[in-house]
C-alpha cells in the first residue's frame, strides 16, 4: 500500500484530455449544466470526469479476449501467397517466417517473428497479469506493474510491423524473383488482433494498479 494519499481521498479528478486537476464535490458541481443528474465534467474542456475509466476491468477483459480468439485463424490460415515461375505458395505466419529465413533474408524473418508471434503473446500475457493482479487488489510490485503498462502502450505503435511487411513485400515483387505476393484473409484477422489488443490496452486504467481491495471503483 502506498503511503501518499490518493487524489480519491483528497476529493480531486484529473480530466484526462486537457488535464485540469478538478474538486470533487459529492452530489454537487454538475458540471456540465443540463440540469439532469449526469455526471462531473471537466469545467474547461467538458469532458465527463471518472475517477476510474468506466467497466474498465469488464471491457479490458472482453477486449483481450476476443483479440486471443481472433490471434488463432491469424496463426491457422494463411496469411500472403507468393507464386515464383514454378510455384505457389500460401504462407501463414510461421510457415512465412521459415520461407524467409530459407530465402536468405534472416534479419526479415526475425522482424516478422517478433512482431506477429513475440511481440502479441507478450501483449496477452502483460495484460492479463495486469488484469488479474489489479482486480485481487494485489499490491505485488506495483510500480513494475505501472512500468509493464507503459511498456505495452509503447509497444502497441509498433505492432502493425507484420501487416506492414506484406504490404512491403507486395510492393517488392517487381524488384524480386517473386512473380506475385498477395494478402490472404489470415493477415485480416492478424490486423483486428492487433487493433483489439491496443483497444484493450487503451481501457485497461492503470490506476486500478494502485487502488486496493478497499477502493475498488
Ligand atoms: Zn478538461
Amino acid at each position: 500500500m502506498s503511503a501518499l494519499p490518493r487524489a480519491s481521498e483528497l476529493g480531486l479528478i484529473a480530466c484526462t484530455v486537457c488535464g485540469l486537476v478538478c474538486r470533487n464535490v459529492p452530489g454537487d458541481a454538475r458540471l456540465d449544466g443540463d440540469g439532469v443528474g449526469d455526471d462531473m465534467a471537466c469545467p474547461r474542456c467538458g469532458t465527463t470526469l471518472h475517477r476510474r475509466k468506466p467497466d474498465s476491468y469488464v471491457r479490458t477483459w472482453a477486449l483481450l479476449i476476443a483479440a486471443f480468439i481472433l490471434y488463432i485463424p491469424a496463426n491457422v490460415l494463411p496469411i500472403m501467397r507468393t507464386a515464383s515461375l514454378n510455384d505457389v505458395d500460401d504462407n501463414t505466419i510461421i510457415s512465412g517466417v521459415v520461407e524467409l529465413w530459407r530465402a536468405g533474408s534472416p534479419n526479415l524473418a526475425i522482424i516478422v517473428f517478433t512482431a506477429s508471434i513475440v511481440v502479441p503473446m507478450l501483449k496477452f500475457l502483460a495484460l492479463g497479469t495486469l488484469l488479474v493482479s489489479s482486480q485481487r487488489g494485489s499490491g505485488w510490485a506495483r510500480v513494475q506493474r505501472a512500468k509493464l503498462y507503459r511498456l505495452v502502450e509503447l509497444i502497441g505503435y509498433w505492432s502493425m510491423l507484420d501487416v506492414f511487411v506484406v504490404a512491403l513485400l507486395t510492393a517488392l515483387v517487381r524488384f524480386s524473383v517473386l512473380s506475385l505476393v498477395e494478402p490472404l484473409p489470415g493477415v485480416i484477422f492478424f490486423g483486428l488482433t492487433v487493433v483489439l489488443t491496443m483497444l484493450a490496452s487503451m481501457s485497461f486504467d492503470p490506476r486500478l494498479i494502485w487502488d486496493g481491495k478497499d477502493t475498488d471503483d
